[in-house]
C-alpha cells in the first residue's frame, strides 16, 4: 500500500499489514500477522495451535506501538528475508 504511514518502531523495512491480531489476554503483548485463511482472526503463526482456548481479535497496528510484532517467520520474523 503506497503512502500508509508505517511508524511501529518494529516494522522497519519490514512489510507489515495495518491490520494484526493480538490475543484478547490482558498479559498479551505480541501482534501477530493475520491469518489469511481463517474466518476468524487468527494469527498466522502456531500461536493459535499452541492456545487452543484463546481468543484473539484483529486490530490496528498503528493502536498497539508498546507490542511486539511476533518473531515468527509466518508472521513478522525475519527468516523470509
Ligand atoms: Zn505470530
Amino acid at each position: 500500500m503506497v503512502g500508509v504511514s508505517r511508524s511501529h518502531p518494529d516494522a522497519d523495512g519490514r512489510d507489515v499489514p495495518e491490520t494484526a491480531v493480538r490475543n484478547r489476554s490482558q498479559y498479551a503483548d505480541t501482534l501477530h500477522r493475520p491469518d489469511p485463511d481463517a474466518d476468524e482472526p487468527e494469527p498466522a503463526c502456531v500461536e493459535a495451535d499452541y492456545r487452543g482456548d484463546a481468543d484473539f481479535t484483529d486490530v490496528p497496528v498503528a493502536a498497539y506501538p508498546h507490542y511486539k510484532l511476533c518473531e515468527n517467520p509466518e508472521c513478522f520474523g525475519s527468516e523470509w528475508w
